[in-house]
């Protein structure tokens, strides 16, 4: 479990990609502009820090300047408007770790997190073992994307692997098929899609039918 400030004005977003991180299993706190943010990124007890350029009071690049100049050598993954390669080249050259463009998906936005987490691990911290979820008979690898259960070992899809990911951090909850969305596709994906049922079909084929329930009029849950 890690610490994280989400520095983002926009609330739909930084909500949106906290509800995300604690799905994760991570402590996110959110800071809605540039002077909090950089308070909070100065405390010292955060992890990492996601920051967005655009912010009231003091913009990201600003925050991103002095958190360095002060000495901080937190990882911080910098949220650029899309197609923005000035604000991307400016963000790199001011000392950010990473960047995402806007609008991205959840699951994109996680597998930067989980490297730079990943960067900060000690090097004597055992190799592998760590990246396993395992819950009940189910063993999902974060290294190598595949997931071995009663019907034998199966390689999953981008996609499938985060939404199998999702699934076993929550065990035996409710997910709506909102939050399915909004955490493997993205804020901005369609909510009308049907997208969600058709990769809880191809979990099933490759985790047993009886691995997802349906939740009906609800969303699915993990029974394993
Ligand atoms: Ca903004």
């Amino acid at each position: 479990m890690a610490q994280i400030l989400i520095v983002e004005d926009e609330e739909r977003i930084a909500s949106f990609v906290a509800k995300g991180l604690r799905a994760e299993g991570h402590q996110p706190t959110i800071a809605g502009d540039g002077p909090r943010g950089l308070d909070e990124a100065m405390s010292g007890r955060f992890d990492l820090m996601v920051l967005d350029i655009g912010l009231p009071g003091m913009d990201g690049f600003e925050v991103l300047d002095q958190l360095r100049s002060q000495g901080s050598r937190m990882p911080v993954i910098v949220l650029t408007a899309r197609d923005s390669v000035t604000d991307t080249v400016t963000a790199l050259d001011s000392g950010a770790d990473d960047y995402m463009a806007k609008p991205f998906r959840f699951a994109e936005l996680m597998a930067r997190i989980r490297l730079r987490l990943r960067a900060l691990a000690p090097p004597d911290a055992p190799a592998g073992g760590g990246d396993d979820l395992v819950v009940g008979g189910l063993r999902l690898d974060r290294r190598t994307r595949r997931i071995s259960g009663p019907r034998g070992e199966s390689e999953l899809s981008a996609r499938e692997f985060a939404l199998a990911e999702i699934f076993l951090l929550n065990p035996g909850q409710v997910l709506t098929r909102e939050q399915l969305l909004d955490l493997v596709w993205g804020y901005d994906f369609d909510p009308g899609s049907n997208v969600v049922d058709v990769y809880v079909g191809y979990l099933r084929k490759k985790l047993g039918a009886g691995a997802i329930a349906t939740v009906r009029g609800v969303g699915y849950r993990l029974d394993a």
